[in-house]
């Protein structure tokens, strides 16, 4: 047995020592930071892979925003690929398979399915792959004959443009001719994409969003380290995914060392992400293993009983701090996951060196986050569930057809828990407070960029009193 000498520190035990800054504008700061050395963040922040936390919606709005999602494992492989697939069609400016009827179809036909897909517009075939015509909501609009064949309705005068079209010229085409949809046809007059006036402003609207190489959102997808996993990885890739992440609580283990090596044997310039560790040891097995970033944490999560329950985890701070070290040598990225409760906890985990941090229940109370919401006593909820809590682990045995008896949930020994988090609204309002969280401390640490912040950082412990000193006190907050 060893007892280390050192006393193990987590968020609220320290804080950064105010420095001389020169910043004029907090808001003005780059927060630009690496997921992995080929994914850049303009928000260095991560949604949970926790079934309350991240599928689509969520990724999708974290992408947009700067930041990136992994979508959770604890559904089929074919979900988790769908869910995937959706975040890559968010946002693409290139509809890569519009919506098409042929000239056989009527007027009744296409309106039924612009209400079910939602489309402001559909192309028009020749019954084979030639382009012939097009049919907007507008044309349908004060056509009450839903009997009549569409080529009665349709515009026959289709302003077309090629395949390879880019961006700044399909605005100028789109500009030029005063219409708001562009169907892309190859040299014979098939149809290889729609680009949309309203997916360009999309694309505007969102300066930030991470994006692959395609102009499509970023999202990753979470694996475990079963036979069938490996499966999983290449039906999550093939819909898109950009980064994997190994998935187990205690991943300085064999199987995720494993897991690890067998993905890049298999998928070699696939990102990989592996975790969770909380040691210096750990981080050094999964980079020498291959991994392109390291998730520390173990234990400090706001839905996690692990502590309570293996007597095992390392206060988050300290857990950070010493797997930054290693990574430093490596030059590979840490993302600090678990235990972030206000934006102060964010800006000290990137002071103590981290590349990102991960996000659980603040996220699960917003719009994004699967589940509903619940009122209890006049106010409104979400929930978050630990995904080793009794009750994921129920959800996930029916999911996979298992008899679910109640001494297979005697014997399961959760160590997590389920619990309701206050609705906080859209993903990012609390997005915007993180973020102003961080660039406020990154000023008065003096630092411009997340680099300086941790090269500048000077962190003070502080006692319980020091802590209560912190938090509003002697007053009722209103
Ligand atoms: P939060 O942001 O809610 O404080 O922490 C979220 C993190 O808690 C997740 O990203 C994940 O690493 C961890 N976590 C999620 N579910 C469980 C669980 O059931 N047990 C443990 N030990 N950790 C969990």
């Amino acid at each position: 047995m060893t007892i280390l000498p050192e006393t193990a520190l987590t968020y609220d035990d320290v804080l950064l020592v105010p420095q001389y800054s020169n910043v004029s504008s907090r808001k003005k700061l780059s927060t630009q930071a690496r997921l992995t050395n080929k994914i850049e963040l303009q928000i260095p922040i991560v949604s949970s892979n926790m079934d309350t936390v991240t599928e689509s919606a969520m990724a999708i709005a974290m992408a947009r925003e700067g930041g990136i999602g992994i979508i959770h494992r604890f559904m089929t492989i074919e979900q988790q690929a769908n869910e995937i697939a959706r975040v890559k069609k968010a946002e693409s400016f290139v509809v890569s398979d519009p919506i098409t009827l042929t000239v056989n179809n009527t007027v009744g036909e296409a309106r039924r399915l612009v209400d079910e897909t939602g489309t402001g517009g559909i192309l028009i075939l020749n019954g084979g792959t030639q382009l012939v015509g097009i049919v907007t909501t507008r044309d349908l609009l004060f056509e009450h004959d839903d009997g009549k064949p569409i080529t009665l309705v349709m515009q026959h005068k289709v302003v077309t443009a090629p395949a390879d079209t880019t961006l700044r010229q399909a605005e100028k085409i789109l500009h030029e001719h005063r219409i708001e949809k562009l169907p892309l046809v190859d040299e014979q007059g098939r149809v290889t994409g729609l680009i949309t006036l309203k997916d360009i402003m999309k694309l505007e609207q969102y300066p930030k969003a991470t994006k692959d190489a395609r102009g499509r959102l970023a999202v990753g997808a979470a694996v475990g380290v079963k036979e069938r996993d490996l499966e999983r990885v290449e039906c999550v890739l093939k819909a898109g995914a950009d980064c994997i992440v190994v998935d187990i609580a205690h991943g300085n283990s064999e199987q995720e060392i494993l897991m690890i090596q067998n993905i890049r044997k298999h998928f070699p310039d696939t990102q990989i992400i592996g975790g969770n560790v909380a040691s210096a040891d750990g981080t050094r097995r999964l980079i020498d293993a291959g991994a392109d970033a390291v998730k520390v944490g173990v234990g400090p999560g706001s839905i996690c009983v692990t502590r309570l329950v293996a007597g095992s985890g390392v206060p988050q701070l300290t857990a950070v701090i010493a797997c930054v070290g290693v990574a430093k040598e490596y030059n590979i990225p840490i993302i600090a996951d678990g235990g972030i409760r206000h934006p102060g906890d964010t800006a000290k985990a990137l002071a103590a060196g981290a590349d990102t941090v991960m996000i659980g229940s603040l996220l699960a109370g917003t719009d994004e986050s699967p589940g509903l919401s619940m009122i209890r006593k006049g106010h409104k909820y979400k929930v978050s569930r630990g995904m080793a809590s009794t009750a994921a682990n129920r959800d996930r045995k029916t999911r996979d057809g298992e008899r679910v008896a109640q001494e297979d949930l005697d014997e399961y020994v959760a160590e997590g828990v389920e619990a309701a988090v206050p609705y906080r609204g859209k993903a990012r309002e609390v997005l915007t407070q993180l973020v102003g969280g961080i660039q406020s401390g990154m000023s008065y640490s003096g630092a411009h960029t997340l680099q300086e912040f941790h090269e500048k950082a000077i962190f003070v412990k502080m006692t319980g009193a020091g802590l209560k000193e912190s938090m509003p006190h002697d007053v009722e907050v209103l």
